[in-house]
């Protein structure tokens, strides 16, 4: 396990890779974990020989939620934004773009492909702490950042005294931006990358993947991690130009690959994508024949 100071990082199985997520572990007189994305076993170990008096989630994707239920009787917070919005499963059909894309009976669908813990996962968070206060456990002080755009109610944990900024899904992976819930937003997730940058951090720790970075390697990844943002912008615009209508847009793989897009929340997450892209470039699409707009 790496630590950090009082900063214990534990990771997930595979390289802390979705569908599981790096958690970070507060060590002092207050025990506080924060997302419950790592290996269960490891998590267990931890909560025998430290104890876990606090659960914290950054937001409320699965992956970072995950074993929120290995800890029946922690009390358990989420930011503020999504703490109303995310604790039903229909809450989460909402925010993830399945009501939005398939309405009522796609999310009747989805439900049904759930595993039983997810409902414990949300169901059991029992309140919200406040974004960019400041918090101190033992000692140690922290900030929630509100850093929207993966989710609208994301937040980055920011200790300042340690330098360290735990950034979730500002996980600098090949596979660029996510902000592809109905609640993710490409503009937000840009502003919230650079305020990152601007932070007074030595210390950058995400949720997946390769983990640490420090600040200069922080920045070169965000450069080359938010170019990813205009790479799809100028993919998707070529295809439009080309004619293609928003079926055939939403099944080459612009997000995901094209032969993952049989499943049904890839599918989501490629159409609500695509979506934002072209409302950015100011297009409008048809769903099947192939009229273009220019809206901008
Ligand atoms: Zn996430």
């Amino acid at each position: 396990m790496h630590r950090i100071g009082p900063l214990f990082i534990i990771e997930g199985p595979n390289q802390s890779k979705v569908p599981y997520s790096r958690s970070l572990y507060v060590n002092c007189s207050e025990k506080v974990l924060i997302d419950t994305g790592a290996d269960p076993q490891e998590l267990l170990d931890l909560d025998h020989e430290h104890g876990v008096e606090l659960i914290i989630n950054t937001h409320y994707h699965p992956d970072h939620t995950l074993h929120n239920h290995l800890f029946k009787d922690t009390v358990k917070l989420i930011n503020p934004k999504e703490y109303d919005s995310s604790r039903t499963i229909e809450g989460v059909a909402r925010l993830n773009g399945v009501y939005q894309e398939w309405g009522e009976k796609g999310v009747k669908l989805w439900m049904k492909t759930l595993p039983e813990e997810w409902s414990k996962n949300l169901g059991e968070i029992s309140g919200a702490y406040q974004y960019d206060t400041e918090y101190v456990f033992g000692d140690i002080k922290v900030h929630f950042l509100h850093t929207p755009g993966h989710t609208s109610g994301f937040s980055c944990p920011y200790f300042p005294d340690l330098g360290v900024t735990f950034v979730g899904d500002y996980d600098m992976t090949t596979f660029g931006p996510w902000y592809n819930g109905s609640d993710g937003s490409i503009e937000d997730f840009i502003i919230s990358g650079k305020r990152l940058l601007e932070l007074d951090c030595e210390t950058y720790i995400t949720g997946h993947q390769k983990g640490i970075f420090t600040k200069q390697e922080f920045k070169q990844a965000m450069n080359k991690f938010l170019a990813v943002i205009e790479r799809r912008d100028q993919i998707i615009e070529r295809y439009v130009l080309q004619g293609m209508n928003f079926n055939e847009l939403t099944s080459i793989g612009i997000f995901y690959p094209a032969h993952m897009l049989d499943g049904q929340i890839l599918k989501t997450w490629e159409r609500s994508g695509i979506r934002k892209h072209l409302k950015r470039l100011g297009y409008t699409v048809s769903e099947t024949t192939q009229e273009l707009m220019k809206t901008k």
